[in-house]
């Protein structure tokens, strides 16, 4: 009798869609010099605890606290990348060669100059760039796998910054998975993290928003995998009448302009797909298509300057365009 209950609250329970689910749970806070949310099925104090993992990670890789380990490196040139810091570091170098040095984890320095990291914006001028992009080279940067040494050489500062929130969220989404957690839905700055679908089962509806204006484009259906998106209008500056971003292309040492405004990584590693999302604008259009092709562990959305759309094969069943967006044309890049 007892048991024949039991089955039917289960039932129930699947009917209702709840499915063991409980009351959404959520948590807003500033981390990684963003707005972070955070969804989740389960219970309260995995929102803090996610919020701590993050606030450790920060306080590892941050390059502007004075007491981060990265901080400490940058400066002296060698020291330690503890736990997950130096996991994070080992694996943004894996990302740099991988992707031929599209991402380059050393070219802070060239960021710094242009005052995006202070809003302090300047151009220039070429022969800075040039003494800057000399000391730019991810391949000389040494750091030992077990014990999370690194040594940069003389004048290099590295920052994590291409890929600290997409690693942040496959991090956070890997420890609610280990505490049972079948639904969450984490959004660190624009980089969406999704565990498992929605309660009901369904997947969840990702938004990616037009980078020529606010509304969103297309909506991307997606269980357990990481969204990022990079774009030319996140953070830039105007000056004679010309925009500045903030993704720069490690070889010129200039904000990366390949007829791209916003490339949307889809996969199952939240770093690669930050890392990705970065190095795939520098590429551009072709380049990035190439590496899809050779690749087999992300899908992406790029949006051009002419305003096309250009989507991997993988997601071709998996979007929509929103209404504002019918009539935008949509290319399918095939294997
Ligand atoms: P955001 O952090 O704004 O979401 P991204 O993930 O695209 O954007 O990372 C851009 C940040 O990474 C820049 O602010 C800059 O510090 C750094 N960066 C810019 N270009 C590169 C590059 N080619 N390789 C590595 N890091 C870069
Ligand atoms: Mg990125």
């Amino acid at each position: 009798m007892r048991r024949r209950w039991g089955i039917c609250l289960l039932a129930l329970c699947l009917l209702c869609g709840c499915a063991g689910a409980g009351q959404p749970r959520t948590s807003t806070f500033f981390a990684m010099d963003t707005v972070m949310d955070v969804t989740i099925y389960g219970e309260e104090a995995l929102l803090s605890d996610v919020r701590e993992m993050i606030a450790d990670l920060e306080a590892k890789v941050s390059v502007t606290d004075r007491s981060s380990e990265l901080y400490a490196i940058n400066q002296k040139g060698a020291g330690k990348l503890t736990g997950a810091g130096g996991e994070l570091m080992r694996a943004a170098l894996a990302l740099c060669r991988r992707t031929g040095g599209a991402l380059d984890i050393s070219v802070y320095p060239v960021v710094r100059e242009w005052g995006f990291t202070t809003g302090e914006y300047q151009v220039p001028d070429q022969a800075t760039i040039n003494g800057l992009l000399a000391g730019v080279d991810y391949t000389r940067i040494r750091c030992d796998g077990e014990t999370g040494a690194v040594v940069l050489p003389d004048g290099m500062q590295v920052d994590l910054g291409s890929v600290a929130k997409g690693y942040a969220g496959s991090l956070a989404a890997g420890y609610l998975r280990e505490k049972g957690v079948g639904s969450a839905l984490l959004n660190l700055g624009g980089n969406i993290q999704a565990v498992g679908g929605k309660p009901d089962g369904t997947p969840w509806k990702i938004a990616v928003k037009d980078p020529g204006g606010d509304t969103p484009m297309i909506v991307l259906s997606v269980k357990d995998q990481a969204v990022v998106t990079s774009g030319g209008y996140e953070r830039y500056f105007q000056r004679d009448g010309k925009t500045y971003w903030h993704i720069m292309d490690p070889s010129t040492g200039r904000p990366a302009e390949r007829g791209l405004l916003s490339v949307t990584v889809v996969g199952e590693d939240g770093l690669v797909c930050d890392g990705l999302s970065t190095a795939l604008f520098v590429m551009g259009l072709e380049k990035a298509a190439a590496f899809w092709q050779q690749s087999r562990d992300f899908e992406a959305v790029f949006v051009t300057d002419r305003g096309e759309l250009y989507l991997t094969a993988g997601l071709a069943s998996r979007f929509a365009l929103t209404e504002d967006h019918q009539d935008a044309v949509v290319y399918v890049i095939e294997r």
